[in-house]
């Protein structure tokens, strides 16, 4: 007598809008989209259209690259970054 139960645990997959505070406005309105392909990061705020792109690694989640965010936000802040890439030879 083999006989084996089968057990179906249905996990429903909600999607918790996962909003962050924005170091630039103060306002709730960072998003975190995590593209598990390339393990990156694009945070965004939907208030003053902040947006960074983090490296992240694939066990990270939503608040870890809001962390990273954080991180390089403040670091990038102090220093003169030039992103645009015009510059003069
Ligand atoms: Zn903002």
């Amino acid at each position: 007598m083999g006989r084996r139960r089968k057990k179906i645990i249905k996990l429903p997959k909600k999607r918790v809008p996962t909003v962050f505070l924005c170091p630039s406005c103060g306002k709730e309105a960072i998003k975190v989209e995590i593209d598990r392909k390339s393990n990156t990061a694009t945070v965004k705020c939907g208030s003053c259209g902040l947006t960074r792109e983090v490296k992240i690694k694939s066990i990270y989640g939503e608040v870890d690259a809001y962390c990273m965010f954080i991180d390089s936000y403040y670091v990038s802040s102090e220093a003169p970054a030039d992103e645009s890439g015009e510059r003069e030879g």
